[in-house]
């Protein structure tokens, strides 16, 4: 069913990012792989190894223009934007008191308005296209908040609120925007947490286990499968938030 398509994959030349292009590629899309500032050569091969184009494409999605370049390239070299996966974030963890105005800044310029850039772009071809999937990623903080994450929770409940309202002005042209809200995920962006911290997460974990790459992976084909659900949140957290 997504055989041929072509799926836009921000931040992903490792962890969740990757992962969600190999599955694509699994399902015969090809990838346009976008990363900031470099990518494992084997990646593309791994890619590529699944019988799918594979177009690498660096830059930052905090830049409005380079969000703008890379669907014009796309538009050119791929013929179309079926899929757009929002992935590229990063955190800057600091309690509030402490967190300085950078810190609050480059935060939100990533996660949330690299999000709006790439949306922003891609809906004008998607609208022509009278179809399209957008797949935005929140975090469970979103939701919930957390301490010392004033400005990622920020902006993964700002994902969500931008999320409903792309869902609501694009649906009539039959064009799905939803969230996937993972809880903790083993990635370099949760490696850096110190044995008793992930511990601690552990315990608010129902399921007992840390997701994975794949688990997050399958959520985001769902999503390009299941075209009747738009402006939805899904947690794949284990059981964390319910
Ligand atoms: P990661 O650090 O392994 O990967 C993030 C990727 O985004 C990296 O490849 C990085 O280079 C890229 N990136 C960062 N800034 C960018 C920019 N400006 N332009 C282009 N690419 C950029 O982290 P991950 O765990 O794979 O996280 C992927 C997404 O999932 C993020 O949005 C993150 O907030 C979200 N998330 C992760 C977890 C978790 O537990 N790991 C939980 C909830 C949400």
């Amino acid at each position: 069913m997504l055989k041929g398509k072509t799926a836009v994959v921000t931040g992903a030349a490792k962890g969740i990012g990757k992962g969600i292009a190999l599955a694509f590629a699994e399902q015969g899309c090809n990838i346009v792989l976008n990363y900031r500032s470099s990518v494992a050569e084997e990646t593309i091969q791994e890619i590529e190894a699944k019988g799918v184009k594979c177009l690498p494409v660096q830059g930052d999605v905090s830049d409005f223009a380079f969000a703008g370049d890379l669907m014009k390239q796309v538009k050119k070299e791929l013929g179309s934007i079926d899929i757009l996966v929002n992935n590229a974030g990063i955190t800057r963890d600091m309690l509030l008191m402490r967190m300085k105005e950078e810190e609050f800044d480059s935060v939100i310029d990533t996660n949330l308005k690299g999000t709006f850039n790439m949306i922003r772009h891609a809906s004008s071809i998607m609208l022509k296209q009278r179809s399209g999937v957008i797949i935005n990623m929140a975090s469970v903080v979103g939701v919930m908040g957390n301490a010392g994450q004033a400005n990622y929770a920020a902006s993964k409940a700002g994902i969500i609120g931008l999320t409903k309202s792309v869902a609501k002005e694009l649906a009539q042209r039959g064009i799905t925007c939803n969230a996937i809200a993972p809880g903790f995920v083993e990635t370099d962006m949760t490696a850096v947490l110190t044995d008793e911290q992930k511990e601690k997460m552990m315990e608010v974990i129902p399921l007992r286990r840390y997701g994975q790459v794949e688990d997050i992976a399958r959520a985001a084909v769902f999503f390009a499968e299941n075209t009747y659900i738009t402006g939805q949140v899904l947690n794949v957290d284990g059981g964390m938030v319910m």
